[in-house]
């Protein structure tokens, strides 16, 4: 019996009925919250001071692409990006460098910066859809003690999902997308639940327009054959509204998805930015699940529907995607953007964003022992500081975490009980290392960006 005792905190229990319980022992006995209790003074293996923090059930960062981020952070922020399409297109050429002409461990450097930031920024389970390294994903899954619900993207490469060329959107050669989608439903096969059930394996096609029709219908029925959930990019952009109108005789992409049976509770996806009134009616009658991206969208000069989904029984869930991977940072985007759309203060309130990201990721990935701290849930724990000039004294709780809080208060986060992250440093690595060869890898396809003319449009330097 191995037993951790989160000591002396404000407890929110999250799930479907949180709770706010102050001064409280949170015992975890062998990975699965056994109690929470005023004064636990049983026999413990590992003890963590609470006192003064908030303790939360560990946040669910529901999409990201491992590798994509570190070398492209600061490219195209303030830059135009194409007329009816996203960041990615713009960055398609550089990411498609970092892919070809890195080295495996210096890709893999990359990836762990990337892991590192996401597991800082609170993520104790991270949705990766991967466009290459998996294996180096799941090695770190193993060695830094995480969560996963890792998904093989197809189609597969950055450039087949399109990148500008003289100014327009083009979509490259993405390979034979059949045997991708078949290398995902190996991997299924090979890894789903290893690591003592921390890593697992879903489906991830990238999006109604890059996949093929017979594709989608292929994904739905070995979704549902595998038990496992189908992630892909939804209503992201113009270009993708008018792709689909074009082919589908004007049908909306979700229109689209649900006509072929695409949609359900076994979908997440991320995005759901171009869409209207009826598109919401047909997620909510296929209980689809959308992921809210906020961050990453105003950075586009976008704000996707949140409130709008939640308003009509939609569930939510919350995703860094690229850039930035401070979850917390997320979870105010989503709540102050939504205020500004629905022009009122209380929609949405502390408590939704921060349910979206806990209870509403876990119902989405079907495991009602995430998102919650209630007895019998895995002991996947958050502890935020409360007591920082920022954010403190405290009035509510949840509005010092999600008004007043970054991922730089995190004292630490636990995975089944065993701590993965403290005061700044994840455990299981050595930091300034992958800096190091994370900062090389980058520096690398700066240099090739520049010999082939693809950096000019993002280096204003300030002017
Ligand atoms: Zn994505």
């Amino acid at each position: 019996m191995s037993t951790t005792v989160v000591r002396d905190g404000t407890i929110w229990t999250g799930g479907a009925n949180p709770r706010v319980l102050e001064r409280q022992d949170l015992v975890i006995q062998n990975g699965v919250v056994a109690s929470i209790e005023p004064n636990f003074r049983g026999r413990s293996d590992l003890d963590v001071d609470a006192g003064g923090a908030l303790v939360v059930p560990g946040f669910i960062n529901a999409h990201v692409h491992a590798g994509c981020t570190p070398h492209i952070r600061g490219m195209t922020e303030d830059e135009p990006i194409p007329k009816e399409g996203a960041y990615y297109h713009a960055l398609g050429a550089i990411l498609t460098l970092g892919y070809q002409h890195l080295a495996h461990d210096e890709f893999a450097a990359l990836m762990e910066w990337d892991a590192i930031a996401m597991l800082l920024g609170g993520a104790t389970m991270v949705c990766e859809e991967n466009f290459g390294g998996h294996e180096v994903w799941i090695e770190l899954v193993e060695r830094l003690g995480f969560r996963s619900d890792l998904g093989l993207t197809y189609p597969g490469s950055v450039s087949a999902i399109g990148y500008l060329k003289d100014g327009k959107i083009v979509m490259g050669s993405g390979g034979d997308i059949g045997a991708q989608f078949q290398a995902g439903i190996a991997l299924h096969k090979t890894h789903h639940g290893k690591f003592g059930d921390r890593l697992r394996i879903h489906l991830s096609p990238h999006g109604p327009d890059t996949v093929p029709t017979e594709l989608l219908i292929e994904t739905t029925r070995q979704a549902k054959a595998l038990g496992v959930n189908a992630n892909l990019h939804l209503a992201q952009h113009l270009n993708e509204r008018r792709t689909i109108a074009e082919r589908h005789g004007g049908k909306s992409s979700i229109q689209y998805l649900h006509d072929i049976g695409f949609l359900g509770p076994h979908v997440m996806a991320m995005h759901v930015t171009f869409i209207d009134d009826h598109d919401i009616d047909l997620l909510a009658a296929s209980r689809t699940n959308v992921i809210h991206g906020s961050y990453r969208k105003a950075k586009e000069a976008l704000i996707s529907p949140f409130w709008e989904h939640l308003a009509k029984g939609v569930n939510v869930a919350i995703a860094t995607d690229s850039f930035s991977h401070d979850l917390i940072q997320d979870l105010r985007f989503a709540a102050m953007l939504a205020k500004i759309r629905q022009n009122d203060v209380g929609t949405p309130r502390a408590h939704h964003v921060l349910r979206c990201a806990t209870h509403g990721a876990a119902k989405a990935l079907n495991r009602p022992d995430l998102g919650n701290l209630e007895p019998g849930a895995r002991g996947d724990v958050v502890v935020i500081d409360l007591q920082t000039a920022f954010n403190s004294p405290v009035f509510d709780p949840l509005r010092s975490l999600i008004y007043y809080s970054s991922a730089r208060d995190i004292r630490c986060t636990l995975v089944d009980g065993r701590k993965v992250v403290e005061r700044g440093q994840v455990l299981g690595t050595d930091m300034d290392a992958v800096r190091r060869r994370a900062d090389e890898a980058a520096r690398k396809v700066w240099a090739l960006a520049r010999r082939d003319g693809v950096l000019d449009a993002f280096t204003s330097h300030g002017h």
